[in-house]
């Protein structure tokens, strides 16, 4: 199983591939986790991108491109992956073909409404990187982790101003792979909004991959 999980920020991209890779046994590989985990633990790569990061663009195919290229040449990767914000533009479509060929790009797609909703009411524990939101999926107790207790967080790409920006980069940037990969063929694509659940989208995306 080699996928490609498309959608805009906050489509749920993240979640579903979680569940996907237990169901697929084959890594969850996040180019935004990645990018997190580099900042958090202040790599050399971790300084270059944490700017662009927090103002919400993309960091330059180049890089990202390379840590996607050593990233599934690891030997987890052998029987597969998901990847999940990755590619984002044209170039690192056309990079990844000559990297590997994919069996299947799911679309998921949601209205910008029901996105706006989502990121600005998400919280993520800062140590664990658990994500909540403050309606859809609120923690026991108000702006705190149900486990570590720790004081939520807001990602600094969820506040206002970034997330305009994001969607900016989404529709410019990301959304003519959809075009790129649905003249391939491989486009498979599954509608969701705030009324469904995590298992229900996920229900729907086997069903697409099937
Ligand atoms: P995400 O967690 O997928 O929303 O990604 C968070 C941020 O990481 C994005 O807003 C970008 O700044 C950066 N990023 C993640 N994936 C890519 C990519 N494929 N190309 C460029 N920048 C990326």
């Amino acid at each position: 199983m080699k996928a490609v999980f498309l959608g805009p920020p906050g489509a749920g991209k993240g979640t579903v591939a979680a569940k996907a890779k237990d169901y697929y046994k084959v890594p969850h590989i996040s180019t935004g986790d990645l990018f997190r985990y580099n900042i958090k633990n202040e790599t050399e790569l971790g300084k270059q991108v944490k700017e662009i990061l927090a103002s919400g663009g993309l960091v330059p195919d180049n890089i990202t491109i390379e840590m996607v290229r050593r990233r599934i040449a690891e030997p987890d990767c052998k029987n597969g992956f998901i990847l999940d914000g990755f590619p984002r533009t044209i170039p690192q479509a056309e990079a990844l073909a000559e990297m590997t060929e994919l069996d299947h790009v799911l679309n998921l797609a949601i209205s910008t409404e029901e996105v706006v909703e989502r990121l600005s009411g998400r919280r993520m524990c800062p140590s664990t990187g658990r994500i909540y939101h403050i309606k859809f999926n609120p923690p026991k107790v108000d702006g705190v982790d149900d486990e570590t207790g720790e004081a939520l967080i807001q990602r600094d790409d969820d506040k206002e101003e970034a997330i305009k920006h994001r969607l900016d980069v989404y529709n410019a940037q990301t959304e003519p792979l959809i075009d790129y990969y649905r003249k391939k063929g491989l486009i498979r694509e599954v509608k969701t909004d705030n009324s469904k659940k995590p298992e229900e989208v996920f229900e729907l995306v086997v069903k697409a991959l099937a």
